[in-house]
């Protein structure tokens, strides 16, 4: 009998273990928290995996919750597409979908519990002068001249900080921690800060709103959460976490937080702030654009939610930063694709090609396999004729040796069809472009007859009068270098590659991709998978999209450089 090889543990797994078989906790309580300022990336896809990946298999809960503590950035735009994203990864939160404003009100009382406890002061310092302040990892800070006020003066400016009083960025809130101490973070952070907007939830009725780092770990406690990961910059923010959820807990239980290293891909960006920028500055089609290395830009390229999670499986957790291939991810899709996907023949850049001894006005339907890694999914029939369109490339005048293609005198197989000899070709002499091409093709060797001789070559090939006339667009990566954002004087937008977007129209396809659909997937005979674009679809005329090259073109390049 074959051995299941079972997959060992992470290490975040391996701690919820413990903590189930010690009886710390009883049921795993996680939660995914994207703050609603821009769309999911392939980055955010690692952690919703984790999450709501601990609490499917160890039967516990992942909670959805929406981390919107600053109104300035965040959009209902975003809400909304960041739950389409989780739900197409194939995760659910249930009816847990929570906000951090939600919670303002309790974040409130215990902001003025501490004040009571003395352990919260109003500063009336700018924030450049509180960083000014800070001191150094190795140097102390200074304390605020504010630090010492009663109490009572304490409550009354805050709760007129909150009534409107007083103009943004003139007091804060601050926890009084300690000053000394070599964690900076524990430095008298500031917690609550004058914001003068409308929030998307929650109207106008603040006008001070909490840092994230106030909001975060009591959110985790105000639901329950017992596992919360995010990535290695939270280390630091850990004995806040820890220092605030002390003050506010009443009893035993306490979550906690644990750190694994953030997803980082080559030949692309990932922080919100610079993808809002593409978006912004049209360097792309919207958070969605098909080169995008978002969760929608990544589905409307035709990438399957399987590919992405088989991808994150691969690279797993760990406590190290990485910088993972590109290439990772191209492969997981082809992989999948590879097995679903129905093979079709579409001419990208299309030549004619006339059969000079097949009879004019005759079609044969011919039969082709539509995927030979699913027998069960059959075949279908294509039609063929006289005249015929080939890949432009796929001929030349005067081949070398290796050319296992078309040219004067050599034999070819065309897919699914017969063996075809090149007799001649006519010539456009001002622009030296092949205009047509003449072969004669041997009837003996049709696909499937059991005759047939060695040709070198395999074409892919459409009928060209029941060709379907397509719009086709090949992407490819967005930056030309492996870390777009990892240079000192340049900025990232200096590596965009000019040539990420090819529209080539005037394809041709075999007549029965007219009908596909948005979520149909295809590969293209020796060309790559493809997709039908879901953006701007109209039935009966859809434009293609290459989801991925059938090899790793770049692989090549970068050996030969
Ligand atoms: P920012 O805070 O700058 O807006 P962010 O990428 O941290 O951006 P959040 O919405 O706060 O965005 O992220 C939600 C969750 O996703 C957090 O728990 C965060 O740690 C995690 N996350 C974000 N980026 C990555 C990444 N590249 N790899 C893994 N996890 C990530
Ligand atoms: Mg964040």
């Amino acid at each position: 009998m074959e051995e299941k090889a079972t997959k060992s543990l992470n290490f975040i797994e391996e701690i919820v273990e413990k903590d189930l078989e010690s009886g710390k906790v009883k049921s795993v309580v996680t939660r995914f928290p994207p703050e609603p300022n821009g769309y999911l990336h392939i980055g955010h896809a690692k952690a919703i995996c984790l999450d709501f990946g601990l609490a499917e298999k160890y039967k516990g809960k992942c909670n959805l919750r929406f981390d919107d503590t600053n109104p300035v950035k965040e959009d209902v735009e975003y809400i909304d597409s960041i739950k389409e994203d989780i739900q197409w990864l194939g995760f659910s939160w249930g009816d847990r979908e929570y906000y951090a404003s939600d919670y303002f009100g309790k974040l409130m009382d215990f902001a003025i519990e501490l004040i009571r406890r003395g352990l919260a002061y109003v500063d009336d310092q700018t924030s450049e002068e509180i960083a000014q302040q800070k001191g150094t990892p190795t140097e102390a800070g200074k304390e605020s001249p504010f630090r010492n006020r009663s109490v009572e003066e304490n409550l009354d400016l805050f709760q007129r900080m909150n009534a409107g009083e007083f103009d943004e960025g003139c007091r804060v809130l601050r926890a009084k921690i300690d000053m000394t101490s070599s964690n900076m973070h524990l430095r008298d952070p500031i917690i609550y800060r004058i914001i003068k907007r409308s929030h998307h939830r929650t109207g106008d009725k603040w006008n001070v709103y909490p840092m994230y780092d106030f909001a975060h770990g009591q959110s985790d406690y105000f639901e329950g959460v017992t596992h919360s990961c995010c990535t290695l910059e939270f280390i630091p923010h850990r004995p806040l976490y820890n220092w605030l959820v002390d003050q506010l807990k009443e009893g035993e239980y306490r979550p906690n937080q644990y750190e694994f290293n953030r997803l980082n891909l080559t030949y692309t960006v990932m922080s919100k702030r610079k993808l809002l920028q593409l978006v912004e500055e049209k360097y792309v089609d919207g958070w969605d654009d098909p080169r995008m290395p978002t969760i929608s830009g990544l589905r409307r390229r035709g990438y399957t939610s399987d590919s992405i999670r088989n991808f994150v499986d691969t690279i797993g957790y760990t406590k190290y930063l990485a910088l993972n291939d590109f290439g990772l991810l191209e492969n997981a899709v082809r992989e999948d694709l590879n097995k679903t996907a129905t093979r079709v023949m579409g001419v990208l850049d299309p030549v004619k090609l006339i059969i000079t001894n097949y009879p004019e006005g005759q079609v044969e339907e011919l039969e082709t396999v539509n995927n030979p890694e699913k027998p069960e999914e059959g075949s279908r029939n294509i039609p063929f004729s006289r005249e015929l369109y080939i890949e432009r490339n796929d001929f030349m005048e005067d081949p070398p040796k290796k050319f296992f293609r078309l040219g004067p005198g050599r034999e070819v197989r065309l897919k699914s069809a017969y063996i075809i000899k090149c007799e001649d070709f006519k010539k456009n002499e001002e622009t030296g472009e092949i205009e047509e091409i003449y072969c004669t093709y041997d009837p003996e060797t049709k696909s499937g007859s059991g005759i047939s001789r060695k040709v070198k070559g395999t074409l892919h090939w459409v009928s060209s009068e029941h060709a379907f006339d397509a719009e086709v667009k090949l992407y490819d990566r967005l930056f030309t270098d492996e870390n777009p954002d990892g240079h000192k004087d340049k900025s990232f937008l200096d590596f965009l590659n000019t040539d990420s977007l090819k529209i080539l129209k005037g394809c041709k396809l075999e007549p029965g991709l007219k009908d596909a659909k948005p979520g149909d997937r295809f590969q293209f005979t020796r060309l790559g998978y493809f997709t039908v674009d879901k953006k701007d679809f109209i039935q009966g005329k859809p434009v293609f999209v290459r989801t991925v090259t059938l090899k790793d073109s770049w692989a090549k390049l970068s050996k030969k450089q």
